[in-house]
């Protein structure tokens, strides 16, 4: 898997290293085992996806490149809006000194808090709730990513973006056709949006369920 992510222009090691470290079939059911190596979004059931390992990677390395990540080698204190399975949230621990990651759906967040037990569960702090409200208690963040895509960024994410750090989101697309990796940096001034690569997330729902 980290050969082919390599032939894709992922060259970050310490991404290279955390998608090397996580087994992916582990958050997969039985059946779907079989690709879990694959370069593939998978069902995981409530009609949500895992996300494939080129887009947690792409959204890592963009991570990485922000001021904070870049001063420290690491990605810090990172908010995961979307924990789905858990995967995303396991491979993140990799690289950052602490995890929070929001799910609304309760057997997805259920699920997930099973299968992290055993993984760097010291590092993994997970909440069930509606994640477009952040999670203020652990603010701020060095790091904020988004495994669903909104009409926009919403305000707490913003908010809770720690000065010198990075937020990664898939967010529709100006044209409003499709979606885009949206990244924004904080900087004492304020905060500064680019837009990347075109993508195909679930959508940022709201509430919980
Ligand atoms: N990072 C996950 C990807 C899961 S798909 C992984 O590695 O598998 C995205 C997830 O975002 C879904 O589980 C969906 O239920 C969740 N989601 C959508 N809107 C949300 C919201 N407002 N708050 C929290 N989670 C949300």
């Amino acid at each position: 898997m980290v050969d082919r992510l390599r032939a894709q222009g992922i060259v970050h090691p310490q991404v290279l290293d955390a998608l090397n470290r996580v087994a992916r079939h582990r958050f997969l059911d039985s059946a779907l085992v079989g690709q879990a190596y694959a370069d593939n979004a998978l069902p995981i059931g409530h009609g949500q996806t895992i996300s494939s390992p080129t887009v947690v990677a792409r959204m890592m390395e963009l991570l990485f490149e922000g001021r904070n990540a870049r001063a420290r080698a690491t990605l810090g204190r990172v908010l995961e809006i979307g924990t789905g399975c858990g995967y995303q949230a396991a491979v993140l621990a990799c690289a950052a000194t602490q995890v929070v990651s929001i799910e609304r759906v309760r057997p997805l967040y259920d699920k997930a808090r099973d299968l992290l037990s055993d993984v760097r569960a010291d590092r993994i702090r997970l909440v069930f709730g509606d994640g477009r409200l952040g999670h203020a208690p652990n603010a701020p963040y060095d790091s904020i990513v988004s495994a669903a895509g909104g009409e926009d960024i919403p305000d707490p994410w913003l908010q809770q973006l720690a000065i010198g750090g990075r937020l990664v989101a898939p967010t529709r697309a100006p044209d409003g056709r499709g979606q885009v990796l949206v990244v924004v940096d904080r900087d004492e001034k304020g905060w500064t949006r680019s837009l990347h690569d075109a993508v195909r997330f679930v959508p940022l729902k709201s509430g919980t369920e």
